[in-house]
């Protein structure tokens, strides 16, 4: 391990003077606020959701977030926007929203004043095998025999097939997190929501530890489902932690996202890792996870061996029991939503659920994206 290796995700670092003092941007005037629409959560979903509220015109967005943007999954994702090959592992309707979030995520490059920092780039699996990739003939699919594989990346350990999909994407999360909320008019950080009021079925106050808010529509974006005061909400969840490392710069070209080896990124770095370390509660790095990780580099690539680490770090993705998210009005109160469980997709996700849920404040009946996933499919009859 390099004695240099830090202990965090490396996105902060990439980031601009400007970029990281808007993850801490502190707006006064919370107590006694009236927003047209307040966001609780300060992640990519709560974010993307306070930018596509203020874009729709729906007056005057108020973001609360406990710390600091993106402290939460977001900041610790690998950042990768891949629908299509997920088509070998998650159902149609979910690929679906997957994709029009990569669309989404294409648009906002275009939209937000400098753009969120997309890189577009190729996605290669490599070994496809019968009951895994080849089960299946996906549109978009590049199949590679060992030799096309070999010409893209020398060296491998042993011949392998592949399978290529074109125009996958990334970002680094925390950029994408400081380029929309420097369009925000007003967010918070430093400030948790902590209770909720209601009136007959409308949410008339949200106890925050700057004051009360008294917003005309609130949106709960807390990865989880939130725990508030007054707030009857019980929808199962945890959460799975995934450890990811980053090496020092190699001379290793790789085409872009190779699965499961690693993703090129700025400097000739690797980003390898993503587990999912079932059961493991404990916020701390695992060596023997970075270790293993770093194992699995020189096991397909001889060359990696003995790379050394320049940052590590672990962070959990929250879940529902089918791992899909919610995307919900708040059942039984008709001015509160929340989206939570986004699990291992939620920065691919997040401009689209944002969309969705944007639209259905703007004009009160549910977008038909949303209906598959409500808040209430968990529910015990
Ligand atoms: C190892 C790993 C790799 C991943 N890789 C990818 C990937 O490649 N692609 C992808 O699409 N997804 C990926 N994900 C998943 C993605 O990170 C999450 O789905 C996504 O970040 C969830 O965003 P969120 O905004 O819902 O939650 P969070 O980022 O956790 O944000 C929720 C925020 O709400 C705040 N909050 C909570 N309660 C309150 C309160 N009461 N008041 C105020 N604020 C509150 C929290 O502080 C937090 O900042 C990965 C996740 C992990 C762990």
């Amino acid at each position: 391990m390099s004695p240099k290796t830090v202990n965090g995700a490396i996105w902060r670092d990439q980031l601009t003077h400007e970029e990281r003092s808007v993850l801490g941007r502190a707006d006064e005037g919370v107590d006694g606020s009236t927003p047209d629409v307040l966001v609780v959560g300060g992640g990519i979903l709560g974010v993307s959701t306070a930018a596509a509220c203020a874009e729709a015109g729906l007056g005057d967005v108020l973001l609360i977030e406990t710390g600091r943007l993106g402290a939460g999954a977001t900041g610790g994702a690998t950042g990768l926007l891949i629908p299509e090959p997920h088509q070998w592992s998650d159902p149609e309707p979910f690929v679906d929203l997957e994709r029009a979030g990569l669309e989404r995520w294409r648009d906002l490059e275009q939209s937000i004043p400098g753009g969120v920092g997309l890189v577009e780039l190729d996605w290669l699996g490599l070994a496809p095998h019968e009951g895994g990739y080849a089960a299946h003939q996906p549109r978009g699919v590049v199949w590679l025999n060992p030799g096309q594989v070999q010409e893209r990346i020398p060296g491998l350990a042993r011949p392998m097939e592949g399978a290529l999909i074109h125009r996958q994407a990334r970002v680094n999360p925390l950029r994408a997190v400081a380029r929309m909320a420097a369009g925000l008019r007003a967010v918070a950080t430093g400030v948790a929501a902590t209770s909720v009021e209601i009136s007959g079925d409308r949410v008339t106050k949200v106890g925050s530890s700057a004051g009360d808010i008294s917003p005309g529509a609130v949106v709960f974006a807390t990865g989880r489902p939130p725990v508030l005061d007054g707030l009857p909400l019980h929808i199962p969840s945890d959460r799975v932690k995934g450890h990811l490392l980053v090496t020092d710069p190699t001379d290793v070209s790789l085409p872009g996202i190779v699965a499961p080896l690693a993703t090129q990124i700025e400097n000739g770095q690797l980003l390898a890792g993503g587990t999912f370390d079932l059961g493991d509660e404990s916020p701390a790095v695992q060596p023997d996870v970075i270790d293993a990780i770093v194992d699995g580099l020189a096991a397909v690539l001889p060359s990696l061996r003995g790379i050394s680490v320049a940052y590590q770090w672990c962070c959990f993705r929250p879940r529902h029991p089918d791992r899909r998210p919610v995307i919900d009005r708040v059942p039984g109160i008709t001015n509160a939503w929340l989206t939570s469980g986004h699990f291992r997709t939620g920065i691919l996700n997040a401009p689209v659920t944002a969309a969705v849920l944007s639209r259905w404040i703007a004009a009160g009946v549910p977008p038909v994206e949303a209906h598959a996933w409500s808040a209430t499919r968990f529910a015990t009859h």
